[in-house]
């Protein structure tokens, strides 16, 4: 592989390899830009097949991060890292602590959060050793759970696409399908319950359904067909690249609005293949950008209300994409993009004259 080619490539800044052999840490950090402040993004803990396979999912995913930041509105920049190793037999105090040390040896160029593999309780060990981290239980000061806050985001999203497609004001009497009743699912089945809508709800886990169905007026429906149900908005809200090109010429759906991240699995193709289907897609990192919007302000010192009405933005950054993929005549994946590449050119030249005092850093401008 040649490194700096890809980092090129990619427009990294920076990628930094971490090797504790006291520890068995094979740690990876990518920062791809800092335009917009510190790179903030989450430590993945997985098997890779190979060394190349991890640095190549460390770009991919930090790249993600600082178009997710930027078209949020934060002033934090894109950075992931991923841990090498088995999550559920590699795990140690040891390793968490010593991956701690190395991100405190960035000297806050790089926060890190949970991710895939990796938990709150691991975070508390990252903390032991850096404070350039977040995502942090409510006990020892941190945000907790940011599922709450991610689920009003999508519902704030859903609102916006159902605005732009159908003129309508109110989910009430829309049907929804929700696919995944986990942490995030659980807490949109409540909001669109009480809007009114009507709603289908799938899981592979079945006590999952049980404990929504018996709570709120849902429809189960079974995995493999909730992608065809015929609905007015389909939301993923289990894994990514469920809205592919096998599964496009099924979908039965006016718009696509879910917490889900990668839901689609060719971004460039299949995104061009809703249009054509007439589907409004609202892209994935605008729409679930509330869990990012959570952790970042514990670095502020956590404020819930601040924090959901931060992510009740997210309704006019939609509406926002939804105008400028009509007036350019390009998808809302693409005006999204473009979005958050025009604000970090902007604001890349704020720095260029120097100015004596600036104490205050805010993570987001308001
Ligand atoms: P979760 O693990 O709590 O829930 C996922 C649910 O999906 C589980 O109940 C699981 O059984 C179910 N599931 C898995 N495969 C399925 C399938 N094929 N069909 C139906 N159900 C299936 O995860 P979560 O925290 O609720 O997150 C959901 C999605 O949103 C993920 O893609 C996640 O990356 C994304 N996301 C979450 C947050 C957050 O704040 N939690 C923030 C941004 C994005």
């Amino acid at each position: 592989m040649k490194l700096f080619k890809e980092l090129n490539s990619r427009g990294h800044e920076q990628i930094a390899f971490f090797n504790d052999p006291y520890s068995g840490l094979k740690g990876i950090v990518a920062i791809h830009n800092t335009t917009l402040g510190p790179a903030l993004g989450g430590c993945r803990m997985w098997n890779y097949k190979s060394e190349e396979e991890a640095i190549i999912d460390v770009l991919r995913l930090s790249k993600g991060m600082t178009y997710k930041a930027s078209i949020a509105g934060l002033n934090l920049g894109g950075g992931k890292a991923v841990i090498i190793g088995n999550s559920k037999k590699d795990k140690t105090e040891k390793l968490f602590r010593s991956f701690g040390r190395f991100v405190e040896g960035l000297g806050g160029r790089y926060i890190t959060a949970e991710d895939v593999g990796t938990n709150i309780h691991d975070m508390e060990n990252v903390k032991i050793e850096t404070s350039y981290v977040t995502g942090i239980s409510k006990s020892l000061g941190g945000s907790g759970d940011p599922s709450p806050v991610t689920a009003f985001g999508v519902y704030m999203g859903m609102k916006a696409s159902v605005k732009e497609k159908l003129n309508k004001n109110s989910l009430k009497g829309l049907s929804i399908s929700v696919q995944g009743l986990g942490h995030v699912g659980t807490h949109l089945v409540d909001y669109l319950s009480k809007d009114g809508a009507k709603i289908y709800v799938t899981d592979i886990d079945k006590n999952r359904v049980n404990h929504i169905v018996n709570k709120y007026d849902c429809i189960p429906v079974k995995p493999d067909t909730i992608l065809s149900q015929e609905v007015d908005i389909y939301a993923p809200c289990a894994l990514g690249a469920t809205v592919n090109k096998s599964t496009i010429p099924n979908l039965n759906c006016q718009i696509i609005a879910g917490a889900a991240n990668n839901i689609l699995e060719n971004p460039l193709k299949d995104s061009e293949s809703l249009v054509r289907k007439e589907i409004l897609y609202a892209p994935d990192y605008v729409i679930n950008a509330g869990g990012l919007i959570n952790v970042a302000n514990e670095l502020e010192g956590y404020d819930k209300e601040k924090a959901f009405s931060q992510a009740e933005k997210i309704y006019d950054t939609l509406m926002g994409i939804f105008k400028r993929a009509k007036k350019e005549g390009i998808t809302t994946n693409k005006a999204a993009a473009l979005q958050a590449e025009d604000r970090i050119k902007k604001i890349s030249t704020l720095k260029s004259f120097y100015l004596p005092y600036k104490k205050t850093f805010k993570i987001r401008n308001d």
